[in-house]
């Protein structure tokens, strides 16, 4: 095993690899930039190094000087979390030049599934559906005309280097086309540094099915069944589950091999994610992740597998924990996370002091939590502080036990999307399954005023769970703020 492992990334997901090492006896090293001095990765290591200003280019996104923070603190392996650096194959390039292992998969096969246009010609070459679209990026607006015509409207227009949802944008007709090319041009630009964009068949009201894909370096691969995360605002994900409503025995057989097949003809190693739109019966490839992903607990919680130790192992040359058909998926689990966003407002970020916080416990809870009372969430990054990740026997179950968890998560000094789950978690439809990726925006109005409802619920429970750290004139002064916020804005957003 590893003596020492460097954790290149920062927040909850820092804190969940650095568990994991604890478990292992491996020593840990978090690098943190100035905005981070004082937040809780930092202190959970083993030691901590200053390396750079808050702007992620100079600190998180640097590659040289991460590589030298390891030479220097003497770590073996460098974890690089989701986000940040840990799609780029340059660090895994830069990595295999100073002898350092990446915990994750070769460069080269990172670089394959880095270019969505590169990854659906490899998957169509490796015989897996992919949804309908270009096969090459847009050279020039009449081409791009031609192609969507050929696709048919309505379409999507996408960064071949995207992620996280950001700059894709469906178009209905030639006239939007034409307008939209060189603003997604330039976006894609500035937010992954390459302008190449593409059309795909825009397939509609779809659910996002994804496999947990796992490899070692001795050939052996499999999948730890399927996660659903159709729950989503602006092409991200806000809530997942596990197994899929819609899943049964055959369709995952037939899904979950079609995703090992794909992983291994790219001679994937370590854990990755093959993500799918699945429609009416059928499934197209969307991208694979090749990396941890930030849902990865919930898989975690019906197949007992603790995805990031497995990492860690096979980056260490060990063989896979689980052959295939040991692999059992028992009970159900959902994940919220925990963003500081304000739900009543178009979930604007809204980072600043955390002035109260106490998180959930109690059987199958699980906080992934990157903060603690009286911590400034920085606002130079993702606005995602915790996720909040439930277990239960069935589907009922984990939703009524999310709502109780939901109900003992108390974050006060900044606006969650606290009340957004607590609404989900009572929405009838979300309870019938039928999930797909517009539900929030198709139940808008729903979800409103499931927000009001449950926060008149749980107001009681609330104020009694405010007053352990807050003294009582407080607690009514902040409970008044916050209950006459959410009805201005409930109001505001019923007016449009
Ligand atoms: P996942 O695919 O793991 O479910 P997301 O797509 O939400 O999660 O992305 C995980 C995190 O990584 C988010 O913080 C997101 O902003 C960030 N991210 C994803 N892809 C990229 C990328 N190509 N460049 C920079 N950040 C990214
Ligand atoms: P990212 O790399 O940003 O995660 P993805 O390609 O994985 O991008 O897409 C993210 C989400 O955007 C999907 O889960 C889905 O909701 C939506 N989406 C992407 N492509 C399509 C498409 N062709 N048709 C319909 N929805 C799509
Ligand atoms: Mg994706």
């Amino acid at each position: 095993m590893f003596n020492k492992i460097l954790i290149a990334n920062r927040g909850e997901i820092a804190i969940r690899i650095m568990r994991a090492c604890k478990e292992l006896e491996v020593k840990t090293v978090a690098i943190y930039s100035d905005a981070d001095k004082n937040s809780l990765f930092a202190k959970y290591a083993d030691e901590a190094h200053n390396i750079g200003e808050s702007a992620p280019v100079k600190s998180y996104l640097n590659i040289e000087k991460i590589i030298n923070a390891a030479e220097k603190y003497g770590a073996e392996a460098i974890h690089p979390g989701y986000g940040f650096l840990a799609e780029n194959p340059n660090l895994g390039k830069e990595c295999e030049k100073h002898g350092i292992k990446l915990i994750g998969p070769k460069s080269s096969v990172i670089s394959a599934m880095g270019s969505k246009i590169a990854a659906r010609k490899l998957m169509k070459n490796a015989g897996v559906p992919i949804v309908p679209g270009t096969e090459k990026g847009i050279k020039n607006s009449s081409e791009a005309i031609k192609m969507a015509e050929s696709i048919g409207y309505p379409i999507m227009l996408k960064p071949s280097a995207g992620g996280g949802g950001i700059g894709m944008r469906i178009i209905w007709e030639e006239d939007e086309l034409l307008r939209a090319i060189d603003s997604t041009e330039s976006l894609a630009k500035s937010a992954f540094g390459d302008a190449t964009v593409y059309l795909e068949k825009y397939i509609q009201e779809p659910r996002h099915i994804e496999f947990q894909i796992i490899a070692d370096e001795h050939n052996n691969i499999m999948h730890a069944a399927e996660r659903e995360c159709s729950i989503q605002r602006r092409n991200q994900k806000l809530i997942e589950e596990a197994p899929s409503p819609v899943m049964t025995g055959k369709l995952r057989e037939k899904m979950g091999s079609v995703a090992v097949h794909a992983a291994s003809f790219i001679g994937y190693t370590n854990a990755g994610t093959v993500e799918f739109l699945y429609s009416n019966g059928s499934f197209y490839f969307l991208e694979m992740n090749t990396r941890v992903q930030v849902e990865h607990p919930i898989t975690e919680a019906i197949t007992g597998i603790d995805i990031v130790k497995e990492q860690i192992k096979i980056a260490c040359g060990e063989e896979l924990c689980c052959p295939q058909d040991t692999i059992r998926v028992y009970g159900h689990a959902i994940e919220c996370r925990i963003n500081a966003e304000d739900p009543l407002n178009n979930f604007t970020p809204n980072p600043g002091k955390i002035t109260g916080y106490r998180s959930p416990g109690g059987l199958g809870v699980r906080v992934d939590s990157g903060v603690y009372n009286n911590y400034t969430i920085p606002s130079y990054y993702d606005s995602m502080i915790s996720k909040l990740i439930v277990w239960g026997r069935d589907r009922e179950e984990a939703i009524s036990r999310m709502r109780r968890a939901l109900s003992e998560y108390i974050i006060l000094g900044v606006k969650t999307t606290i009340p957004f789950d607590k609404a989900m978690m009572a929405s009838p439809h979300f309870h019938e399954g039928k999930l797909h990726t517009h539900f929030v925006d198709e139940y808008k109005n729903e979800i409103m005023d499931n927000m009001l409802k449950v926060i008149e619920e749980d107001k009681d429970m609330e104020t009694r769970l405010k007053s352990t750290f807050l003294p009582s004139r407080k607690v009514a002064a902040v409970s008044a703020a916050v209950s006459s916020y959410m009805n201005k804005s409930i109001a505001k957003n019923k007016g449009k």
